[in-house]
């Protein structure tokens, strides 16, 4: 089952949940007699109101009397121990009611649901961490390369999403690229924005899968790649090159992705360019749209602390 199939079960769980509650609860009640008698009488004058309404005639005292009658419903629900919420479906998204559309197409509760699905795909690495705690860790460790590199990634997140289309951090293995991306992955879902994490192995396979799809099937392989509002993209290099795929797929996301994309690897200019041709090798180094940020990491294997959660 892909995401979005996956999130349509949910939420129409959702919806059956919350609508078989009201319906038992419901049932509960009309099984009181008195409850079962006031709630007749007062549907009958519910229905009596609006059709002398409709001929537009005089309800006389109909009103005065249904709200007596509800008043007295409502107390031998109390009485009954239950509340009026407890009957109507208490849906988990106000929105689409647990549809997971609305006129406009798919509703946010859905889209959210899909992304948080393909999130759960992979793990996420920067354990959560904030930039500013990322970044006072680097400090104590007195490494000033990537404390400055946070710094500058907390005012990435600060202009988020007014900021450079492509964010390449280059660098050795074990520098810490893997990691301050995804505590920046962290940090914008915290604030709600759509993030898609993906290791360059899984982006791989989804581009495999999108190649091999039929047509109908397509459009959801590919849209959250476009629609995430941030897609980090990690260890780019480390994913086998398929023919007809890989170069060529990447190259269509990253001209057609509108929101900003971070991506990491271990290759160097020369390698980008050899491996991935020259018009991905143009995108990633064009100026106006990307910044291209170079760790060495010098030290950096001595440096103390690096396993702790650290995997490149
Ligand atoms: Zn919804």
């Amino acid at each position: 089952m892909n995401a979005k199939a996956l999130a349509y079960k949910i939420i129409s769980d959702r919806k059956e949940q919350a609508e078989e509650t009201a319906r038992k609860n419901s049932e509960e009640l009309l099984k009181d007699a008195e409850y079962y008698a006031l709630n007749s009488e007062c549907k009958k004058l519910v229905f009596e109101i609006a059709r002398l309404g409709s001929q537009n005639k005089d309800t006389g005292d109909l009103n005065k009397k249904y709200s007596e009658l509800s008043e007295r419903r409502a107390l031998r629900m109390k009485e009954l121990g239950k509340t009026p919420d407890d009957i109507v479906p208490k849906y988990f998204c106000p929105v689409c009611h647990d549809t997971g559309v609305t006129s406009e197409g798919d509703c946010a509760c859905l889209k959210e649901l899909v992304y948080r699905i393909v999130r759960e795909d992979a793990s996420v690495p920067g354990n959560g961490m904030s930039i500013p705690e990322a970044a006072a860790r680097e400090e104590a460790a007195d490494n000033p390369e990537l404390s400055s590199l946070y710094k500058l990634l907390l005012r990435y997140v600060a202009s988020f999403p007014e900021v450079r289309k492509i964010y390449l951090l280059s660098g050795p293995v074990g520098v810490g690229k893997s990691f301050a991306a995804g505590v920046v992955a962290g940090e914008l879902m915290r604030q709600g924005h759509t993030t898609l994490f993906l290791g360059a192995n899984k982006l791989n396979d989804r581009f495999l899968r999108y190649h091999l799809a039929d047509l109908s099937a397509k459009r959801e392989l590919f849209a959250p790649l476009l629609e995430a509002e941030l897609l980090v993209i990690d260890d780019l290099g480390s994913e086998t090159l398929l023919n007809n795929v890989t170069v060529n797929y990447l190259y269509n996301l990253l001209t057609e992705r509108e929101f900003p994309t971070i991506i990491t690897t271990n290759l160097g200019e020369k390698e980008l360019r050899n491996r991935y041709t020259d018009r991905i090798f143009s995108r990633l180094m064009d100026a106006e749209n990307s910044k291209v940020l170079k760790l060495n990491g010098r030290d950096m294997r001595l440096r103390k602390g690096l396993s702790r959660g650290e995997k490149k």
